[in-house]
């Protein structure tokens, strides 16, 4: 399992306490450890570098050397400058628009549909608004039959058109659907492939273009890591997104991934998706996160 970086951190400024003088080589040396911990976290290198020299900026301007509690010190710094780095506040979603339509991407296996059915819970439960689930992955037979159970079991309509092959047309026809029946909000998942292909991509952005979106959520598996990185830098280029949903944080992964993501692509974590429950849906919190990856 991990080490834990906090008690890690401590005990390093420790022994340095003992050996009598904390110079600007220990704090070089302790930097050094909370970047191989980040990289252990799945955080990418680039990023984790950046960071440590932002913090090792902070930790000299703040003195850490003449620090009674130097370790103390270094690990709230890392963990303000980690929430920071993951964007400081929680972000809302936008609902706008008549019906206002949440557009859902990512890649296949993701966790799209699960948290498809935990976000219209939510919608519908907290912000007691209407919702139609559209299911729009016309590829896999099976995930229409999945979204439908989900859909019952969050007392969601969904929305399907059995045999058709035109995805764009489905989520138009979607929302006028909803239009006319008074739902306020329409939330449509997305048929995603094993890795980035250009056909999913043109698709997804004709979807896009049909239906304007007020919110598209980039949906990503946290337990694929570094790739994640990649992915999510793809789709953005593609769909300029709105927002993150990191899923599958009920693994043993530290979600190290949320860092990576934030810092490439420069747009919020919106969710935190963690299990099959469809309670198990979870409002981003960057301070929560950053003990996580701290340990
Ligand atoms: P999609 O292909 O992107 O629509 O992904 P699915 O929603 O079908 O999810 C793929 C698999 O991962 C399914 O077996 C889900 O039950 C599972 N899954 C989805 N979200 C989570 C999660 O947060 N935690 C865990 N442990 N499994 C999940």
């Amino acid at each position: 399992m991990f080490e834990n970086l906090t008690d890690k951190l401590e005990r390093s400024f420790k022994i340095l306490k003992g050996e009598g003088r904390i110079t600007e080589i220990n704090v070089a040396e302790s930097l050094k450890e909370i970047r191989r911990a980040l990289i252990d976290a799945d955080v990418n290198y680039k990023v984790a570098k950046t960071f440590t020299d932002e913090v090792k900026a902070k930790a000299l301007g703040q003195n850490v050397l003449t620090a009674v509690k130097p370790g103390q010190m270094m690990t709230k710094i890392v963990r303000d400058e980690l929430a920071e780095l993951m964007g400081g506040t929680m972000s809302d979603i936008h609902l706008e628009g008549s019906p206002a339509v949440v557009l859902i991407a990512g890649l296949q296996g993701s966790g799209k549909t699960t948290f498809s059915g935990k976000l219209a819970n939510l919608i519908k439960s907290k912000k007691g608004r209407q919702v139609l689930l559209v299911a729009g992955d016309v590829y896999r037979p099976a995930a229409i039959d999945q979204l439908k159970i989900l859909g019952d079991q969050v007392g969601v309509e969904v929305y399907t058109e059995e045999g058709s092959k035109n995805p764009v047309q489905i989520a138009e026809n979607a929302v006028k659907y909803a239009r006319a029946n008074h739902i306020n909000t329409v939330i449509v998942d997305t048929a995603g492939r094993l890795a980035v292909d250009e056909q999913m991509m043109q698709e997804i952005a004709a979807i896009k273009k049909a239906v304007s979106p007020s919110e598209i959520l980039f949906v990503v598996d946290a337990m694929t890591g570094q790739d994640a990185v990649n992915t999510a830098r793809e789709f953005n280029d593609r769909l300029d997104f709105d927002g993150v949903v990191l899923t599958k944080l009920d693994g043993d992964t530290r979600g190290g991934a949320a860092i990576s993501i934030r810092a490439v692509v420069n747009k919020p974590l919106k969710f935190i998706s963690s299990g099959e429950k469809m309670d198990a849906l979870q409002v981003f919190h960057p301070e929560r996160m950053a003990d996580r990856i701290l340990g």
